[in-house]
């Protein structure tokens, strides 16, 4: 079953409490190459990018990524954070530009056996694009099935991790609520008792 495949990264320790359901978790663990709240980012150097990339299956055998396709990856990935906080309520995404970096991507469609249509990335273009374009599809896929703005990324501003919320309201707001949610509780307790606000 798809859901009982392995989230998350490799090796990091990386807390993935709340894993988005079937493929939507890759599009949730390349948001999570970057660990904001305990250091870290996997996409950091093209020679990492490349091991981790590929450890998910979004390079094929032999391939690399360089320097200037590392610094695009990681560009679309702070944009589709952007969008992940705006499913939480935080305004700021800014989607002429995502649009801009989306361009290059191409996705076709394919039919199944069964009838149903599924989205790939044409292969012929080069590979950021057929990694951005990976992604777009199981964006594009959750967005049907209304899986696509459960995928939110924590409002904790030291945090910003991607989750799934799976609340029957999509009320969540933290990737963890005893600590991101706590800390701002306690914030905001502070700051009402000092009456700074
Ligand atoms: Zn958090």
């Amino acid at each position: 079953m798809s859901e009982m495949r392995e989230a998350g990264w490799r090796g990091t320790g990386w807390d993935n409490l709340k894993p988005a359901p079937g493929t939507l978790a890759l599009v949730q663990d390349f948001v999570n190459t970057r660990n904001y709240f305990r250091g870290g980012d996997l996409l950091g150097d093209a020679e990492e990018a490349t091991v981790r990339l590929a450890e998910r299956g979004l390079l094929e055998g032999g391939e690399r990524v360089g320097e200037a396709e590392r610094r695009r990856l990681v560009a679309f990935r702070e944009r589709l954070r952007g969008l992940l906080l705006a499913h939480n309520g935080v305004a700021g995404a800014d989607a002429r530009d995502l649009n801009y970096m989306v361009s290059s991507a191409a996705l076709r469609v394919r039919f199944g056996p069964d009838g149903r249509p599924d989205l790939e990335p044409v292969v012929e273009v080069g590979v950021v694009e057929r990694i951005v374009g990976r992604l777009l599809a199981e964006v594009v896929q959750a967005e049907a099935e209304g899986r696509w703005e459960r995928l939110k990324a924590c409002r904790n501003e030291g945090c910003l991790w991607a989750f799934y919320d799976a609340s029957k309201n999509r009320s969540g707001s933290w990737c963890n609520m005893d600590i991101c949610g706590a800390r701002h509780k306690m914030r905001a307790y502070r700051e009402r008792k000092s009456g700074s606000r």
